[in-house]
């Protein structure tokens, strides 16, 4: 049994700006973000074994997720200047990767079979493996809740925390799934 309160306060003492219980009936795993990401917009596709199509198919993360029945969505929002505050956008990143890492640790000590999914592609290595050699940290690998194929703004609209804090604001998101 998955205490709630404890957990999504251990995920704002990691630094998290917002957390909320995520209800894994709400994650659907949609073709139309896997064509975004086969746009190839981040320059990642078909790089890293964390990133389509080497993370897995759809069918894959609906047959995965059916293991699940809680988990946490998590939320780092940063104040930018203005839109061009590429400074403020990667510190933002950069505070996302560190709660998100802190938090990772925290719950793997609780749930085993904790499937993390983060923001961005895995940049653990100088120089992915991928494709000529298997992942060096497959325990520590992730993929982003887009390479899992969920579209971001629902499931955070989904699950009561807003994706658009308004001007100026940026959010990351990240989801825990807890067993
Ligand atoms: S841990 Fe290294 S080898 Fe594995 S996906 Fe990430 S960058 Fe690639």
């Amino acid at each position: 049994m998955v205490n709630y309160e404890e957990i999504l306060r251990l995920a704002r003492d990691c630094g998290f700006t917002a957390a909320a219980k995520l209800d894994i009936s709400t994650l659907e795993f949609l073709p139309e973000v896997r064509e975004m990401c086969a746009a190839d917009k981040c320059n990642m596709y078909n790089k890293t074994w964390a990133c389509p199509p080497a993370c897995g198919s759809l069918e894959e993360m609906e047959k995965k997720v059916r293991g699940y029945h809680d988990a946490i969505l998590v939320q780092t929002v940063g104040e930018l200047e203005d839109s061009l505050d590429w400074e403020g956008i990667r510190e933002t990143g950069d505070a996302q990767a560190k709660n998100f890492a802190r938090l990772e640790a925290e719950l793997a000590k609780r749930y085993p079979n904790l499937w993390a999914m983060g923001t961005g592609a895995c940049t653990k290595c100088k120089k992915c493996t991928y494709p000529d050699a298997p992942c060096r940290f497959p325990d520590q690998l992730f993929s982003s809740m887009e390479a899992c194929g969920l579209y971001v703004s629902k499931v955070c609209t989904d699950n009561g925390l807003p994706y658009n804090y308004g001007p100026n604001k940026l959010a990351y998101s990240a989801c825990f799934l807890l067993e």
